[in-house]
């Protein structure tokens, strides 16, 4: 094998050869049950007629023209289903290819409002720990995973982090929802402030944490109040969706739960689903009438910027969400997902934490479940029961307990939105099999 994606290069990993539904299939004839969708990104399921379709229909016309020289209809209608489905305001769209682009594209568009606004000193980003936000150099310099930073550190830009939203881990014992989100909220504005509040562009977060610690929805309230801090200092807030949004929460944005509208919105797995790459940003009007009044126009651009067949993929994609009712199925099955996942770990000695919302769930494994503490990284816990699942013939997406040495291995669950109630509770069954041989195993190897 020469394509250069092998976590372990001694281990060959299995030749995906085809999909259908929550199934994918290897080329020895395998199937493996897709309870992450790859990484949170499937929501339709694979191998969608439809979609498949319309990726024809746009090839078949033109595959490819530069914004430039033109937009095209898949483009505009993209953006105009994106429109609809969000609040008053946040009415602009820009289509990338990937997450990663989105949160650079955000970043970029933050600082060109500020300077168009007559602020140019506003060039600081304020971000959180135990937070991912992509792994191109400015997104990896305001993501919060110290794993993944650590061999760029001399790479990256400059940036402050400010603690998560992370009840599990850092809420102190008898500290409400209010008293907790009103202390981060003070730390936010006392870093801003330190910072110099008008040196400061934006204020970035994962409305609900996925990629470094386990599917983390923020405490009632938090939100809100972090909208006043921006708010206060004319600090934009950019809210990353790029794994929670597009309805895998339960609602079409998850920030739609917290009752604030941002900014600035980044998007993409869910957007497309896995039929093409594409990431969005979503920009309220406020942002975008600054940038069309200054310099005339957003300074950026990519090749493939509103590439046509990423956009009809994620059009038809949108469309059959929207058709088939699958945000609101999404909303329906996620409190059974939950019953099934704490029916069966709730009381596991190594289960220390069952969070989530909609189809976004993870589970936090410990050593320790009266102290909360995590098992020892050297023992790969997350990496063994990956393993283990793959064996079983199910696929889910692990996170490693090496933030900073206080959060503990995890494993992601996001299946596609048409998964049913019964591949849900196999997906309960067999991850329950592959978390009891992880641990034995890990118990072994010491
Ligand atoms: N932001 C978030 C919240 C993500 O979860 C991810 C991907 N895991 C990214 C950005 C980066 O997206 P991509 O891998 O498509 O570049």
């Amino acid at each position: 094998m020469t394509h250069i994606v092998h976590r372990n290069p001694h281990v060959p990993l299995p030749v995906a050869a085809s999909g259908s539904g929550c199934t994918i299939i290897d080329s020895h004839g395998r199937r493996y049950l897709d309870a992450s969708g790859g990484a949170a990104v499937s929501c339709l399921g694979h191998g969608h007629p439809e979609v498949r379709a319309a990726i024809s229909a746009q090839l078949d016309a033109l595959e490819y023209a530069h914004t430039s020289f033109f937009t095209t209809e898949a483009a505009e209608a993209l953006a105009e289903t994106l429109a609809a489905r969000s609040p008053a305001g946040l009415g602009h769209s820009y289509f990338v290819s990937s997450g990663s682009e989105a949160v650079e594209t955000s970043l970029k568009m933050a600082r060109q409002y500020h300077v168009d606004r007559g602020e140019p000193q506003r060039h600081r980003f304020v971000s959180r720990r135990q937070s991912y936000h992509g792994n191109t150099l400015a997104a990896l310099s305001i993501g919060g995973n110290m794993a993944r930073r650590a061999l760029y550190q001399p790479l990256l830009m400059e940036s402050h982090h400010v603690s998560p939203c992370f009840p599990f881990r850092y809420r102190e014992a008898g500290e409400s929802d209010e008293r907790y989100a009103t202390r981060l909220a003070a730390e936010l504005d006392q870093t801003i402030v330190q910072l110099g509040a008008d040196t400061v562009a934006a204020f970035v977060a994962e409305t609900v944490v996925g990629a470094t610690a386990g599917t983390v929805p923020p405490v009632p309230g938090y939100f809100r109040k972090i909208r006043e801090v921006c708010d206060r200092h004319g600090v934009l807030l950019i809210l990353d969706e790029v794994m929670s949004g597009v309805g895998r929460t339960g609602t079409f944005h998850a920030f739609e739960q917290e009752g604030i509208v941002p900014d600035i919105v980044t998007l993409a797995k869910g957007l497309g689903s896995g039929y093409q790459p594409i990431g969005a940003v979503l920009a309220h009007r406020k942002v975008v009438d600054v940038l069309h009044q200054g310099t005339g126009a957003f300074q950026h651009g990519h090749t493939y910027v509103g590439h046509p067949v990423a956009c009809a993929a994620a059009l038809a994609v949108q469309r059959i969400i929207q058709r088939d009712g699958l945000v609101e199925r999404v909303a329906t099955l996620g409190p059974r997902f939950e019953q099934m996942l704490r029916g069966a770990l709730g009381d596991h000695p190594h289960v220390g934490d069952i969070r989530g919302r909609g189809l976004f769930w993870s589970v936090e494994l410990v050593a320790d479940r009266a102290s909360n503490q995590p098992f020892a990284p050297s023992l790969k816990l997350n990496a063994r029961i990956k393993a283990a699942a793959e064996r079983v013939g199910l696929l889910c997406y692990p996170g490693a307990g090496t933030v900073d040495g206080a959060v503990g291995d995890h494993v992601l669950l996001a299946p596609p939105y048409i998964v049913t109630e019964a591949e849900l509770e196999t997906i309960t069954d067999l991850l329950h099999q592959a978390i009891d041989t992880a641990v034995q195993e890990a118990h072994a190897s010491r």
